[in-house]
Formats: C-alpha cells, structure tokens, sequence
C-alpha cells in the first residue's frame, strides 16, 4: 500500500487517506485527535486509562469519527494500518508501541511538531523558552510583555495550553510565547523559531532520557532553525556551548543575558537597571534601559534572570523598552513558585513546591537566609550532593517526608552531618499537618520555612499543586 506523503501536508491540506495513531488522551492527545480527525485523517486514539474523563473524552472524539480504545491492553500494540504516530509528552522513547512505530520506520511526532505543521498560510511567530527551571514563569512574563505593546499573544505548550489550540484558533494571534518541556523538544524536527532561549541546564529526567546527554541533547533542539535570535545564559556556560552546536538560520544572533554588567550582544543589569547591549545600533557603546529589577515581584536572582530572558526574546520580536517594563512591572508568578503563605511565631513559611529538581530546590534555598527545609518525593535518579554542598550553611534543619528520603537523608550524613534531620513516615492521616510540625520545631524566629522539595510529588500527592494547598492549609492550621 502507498503511504501519504507527510511532508507535503499542512492545514490547507486534506489529510484524507492519512492514518494517524494517537498515542495518549492527555491534554495534546486531545488536541491532536481534535485537528487531525477536523483535518480528516482516520484517527485512533490508545491509552491503556480508563477513567471517567478519559471516557467523556474518547466519546467526543468518536462522535468525531475516530477509534477509541481505552483500558489495559489498549496501548500494547501499535495497529498495522498507521501513517503517523502522535504521541504524549509523557511517553518515554523506550515504551513499546513507540519502538514497534519506530521500528517500522514510522514518524513519530509530539503535538508541538504536529502544531508546527498545522500553522498554515500568514502563522505567528513562535518565541520559544525551555531550560530547567523558569520556563513558565519566563513564558507568562514573555507573555505579559507582548500584551503591553499591544500584540495578541498567548501562552502556550507546557504551561497548559496545548500549541495546537493557539495554532487551530480561527481568529489567530500576533505572536505565541511558547513554554517546551524536553519530552515536547525530544519528538520535534522541523520547528523553526523567530528566537529561542535556553535558561539553564541541570540534572533532571533521567528516568525518561535514560542519560543526561539526552536530555541536554533534547533541551539543544529548540535552537536548531532558529531565524531570529538564540539567547543563551551567560552564567550557564552549558546553554551557550547547545547555542554554538546548533545549526540556526543565517544572520541568526547569539543573544546572552547575565546577572552581571552586559558585553555587547547580551542583556543584563548595571546597578537596578535592566540594560540591553544587544538590540539598539549604538550597542558598541551604550546600553538602553528597560526597566529595573524593582519592577518585579521578588528580586531572588533566578527571577531576575528569566526576567532578562523574557526581555531578551521580547525585543528580538521588536518590543519597545517600554512594553518590557509595563509588561514587567504588572507580572506576578503562579502560586507554589515561592510563594509566602503566612509568619507565624517570627518564622516565614513559604510554598515552593513547584520546586521538583534539585536545580530549583538551590536556586530557592539561595534566595532565603537561616532555613528549616522540606524535601522529599520522587528522586527522579537525581544526586543531591551537590545541592547539600552549596547550601548547607543556610540549613537549620531539615523534614523529609516521601519514597526517595533516603537518598536526601545519605547527602546530608555526607555534607551537613550536624543538621538535624527529620523524617516523617507516611502514616495513615495528616501527613502534612506532621510535617509543618516537624519544622516549626526546629525553626527559630527570623528563619524560613521552605517547602522546595527537590522532587516530583506523585508518591504521596496527585500533582505539586496538591501538595502545595495540603502545606498551605497545614500552616494555616498551625497558625
Ligand atoms: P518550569 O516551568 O521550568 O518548571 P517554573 O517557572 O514553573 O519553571 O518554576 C519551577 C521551579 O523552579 C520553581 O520552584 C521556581 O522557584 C524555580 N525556578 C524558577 N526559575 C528558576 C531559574 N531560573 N533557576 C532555578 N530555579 C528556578
């Protein structure tokens, strides 16, 4: 049988005779099924799930005219008839139906890839953010920026909104400020950005990649194509080596942002003020001021520095000065990304359950001074040495709830053998109750109380967000 020829598809075509296998009923999986079934593709949607909501999905989507198979099983085989797999972010490349698709040499897309496809005639620029940690409050505050100078622009990708949502909207936007997890880069070929940023890089996902090089190597893609401007992290030395590797359009610029005084060619601060070196003519030898780090919510370093990417990514799309400050001044970050929730007794306690890797439990453990610390979860293969080492004379005390304690508990014995350290078991009730406890114990007045657990949640919580509330509603109990 001849197979369609993918590449010569986009919106305006009919994708009639294309069998597409959806893998995954997610929030992309959706959106896929949606364009594709909409384009008029024979879609069959797996996922091996069977709830409630999966099913009131998978109803719609056979009213739509696709196959939907849910529960056990559904997933294991790859059906014989298929073009094209699109599949969740949250599939690993080692699971089997994806071997079976890439096996019989199959192309498997993410939902972003099959977006990037979908654009059509006169589309958005895309200015594209991923890294470690930042991603989502750099693409809100990037978000916030474009509004200010009037342009209808949108936050999508990881942070909630799926890519494909914005792309398919009738009514279309100026430009889309689009968040890219490495799961969503690692099954993306053809996105070719107006600007591109790498915030930083560290540890995490090991478990999905299989090893950090391919994580870092997924992180590297989002640069490949990109016209415009790529902005690196000057103080991470990792995103600019991704930058230099990648193969972008010509007459693409580096972009750098640093905490420190900008060379020409980057953003950074000189003194308050947020100066840029890289998009006025005079860069050679002045700076333009867009604002200062006053205009933010925390000045905590790692804000500053998605604040300057955000800036960065704005002016390469030709924000004024005055957009990026307005835009700037008005942000405020989503809840559970350091955010205060009460003093009581003179001890600060803050909610930074966002904080799912090692790299943001630093960065948030950094931005505190004496500190009770709760961590804990799921590791994810993570190393918390390094974490320890860098921050243990902040460190009073610490709580350590969750499956991977352990591995926390054995780099303090190694780094910080005086600080004292409490585990609280999973007991039958009130497990976050036992936990603000545990800390306000071995707090002091002036110290902070700092959820920033350095793990995934779902051992003992359904996503961070839970976890987040069950810490906030302990400590208003507590107070
Ligand atoms: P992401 O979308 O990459 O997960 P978020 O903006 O949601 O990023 O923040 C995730 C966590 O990382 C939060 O705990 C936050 O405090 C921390 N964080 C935010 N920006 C940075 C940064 N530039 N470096 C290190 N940690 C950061």
């Amino acid at each position: 049988m001849t197979r369609p020829d993918l590449e010569s598809l986009g919106r305006g075509s009919s994708w009639e005779g294309v069998r597409a296998v959806v893998a995954g009923l997610g929030v992309s999986g959706f959106a896929a099924a949606d364009s594709l079934q909409h384009l008029g593709a024979h879609v069959t949607v797996l996922d091996s799930g069977d709830d409630e909501a999966l099913r009131q999905k998978g109803t719609l989507l056979e009213i739509l005219g696709a196959e939907v198979r849910l529960g056990p099983g559904a997933t294991d085989e790859l059906p014989d008839d298929v073009d094209v797999v699109v599949t969740s972010p949250g599939w690993p490349p080692t699971t089997p139906l994806l071997v079976a698709a890439a096996a019989r040499d199959r192309p498997i897309w993410g939902e972003v890839e099959l977006a990037w496809r979908l654009r059509g005639d006169n589309p958005a620029p895309w200015l594209a953010v991923t890294g470690t940690n930042g991603k989502t409050t750099t693409v809100q505050m990037l978000d916030a920026v474009l509004r200010a100078e009037g342009l209808r622009s949108v936050a999508v990708g990881n942070v909630g909104v799926p890519i494909l949502e914005a792309v398919m909207n009738p009514e279309g936007f100026d430009v889309l400020a689009v968040e890219l997890s490495s799961f969503q880069l690692y099954w993306s070929s053809s996105i070719s950005a107006e600007a591109s940023a790498v915030l930083n890089i560290a540890p995490d996902h090991l478990d999905w990649h299989g090893s950090a090089e391919s994580y870092v190597a997924a992180k590297g893609k989002i640069y490949e194509n990109t016209r415009i401007a790529c902005v690196y992290n000057v103080q991470d030395p990792a995103t600019e080596d991704l930058m230099r590797a990648a193969d972008v359009m010509e007459g693409a610029r580096a972009i750098g942002f640093t905490l420190g005084i900008p060379a020409p060619g980057m953003i950074g601060l000189v003194g308050d003020a947020i100066a840029d070196r890289a998009f006025i003519p005079e860069r050679s030898s002045v700076a333009a001021e867009l604002g200062s780090i006053h205009d933010l919510s925390s000045q905590a370093p790692h804000n500053i520095a998605n604040a300057l990417a955000a800036a960065a990514l704005a002016r390469a799309h030709g924000v004024s000065a005055r957009a990026v400050r307005d835009g700037l001044r008005g942000f405020r970050p989503d809840a559970h990304r350091i955010t205060e929730v009460a003093i009581v007794g003179g001890v600060r306690y803050v909610d930074d359950s966002k904080a799912t890797n090692t790299h943001a439990a630093q960065a948030s453990l950094q931005s505190f001074g004496s500190v009770v610390w709760i961590a804990g979860g799921l590791a994810k293969g993570a190393s918390f040495d390094g974490l320890v080492e860098a921050t243990r004379n902040r460190i009073r005390g610490v709580v350590l709830l969750g499956r991977d304690r352990d591995v926390i508990a054995d780099a303090l014995e190694r780094h910080a053998p005086d600080v004292r350290v409490v585990e609280v078991e999973n007991g039958e009730t009130g497990l976050m109750d036992r936990v603000v406890g545990a800390a306000a114990s071995l707090a002091q007045p002036g110290d902070t109380v700092l959820l920033a657990p350095g793990c995934a949640s779902m051992d003992q919580f359904a996503n961070y967000a839970v976890r987040g509330d069950a810490f906030t509603e302990a400590v208003r109990r507590l107070a």
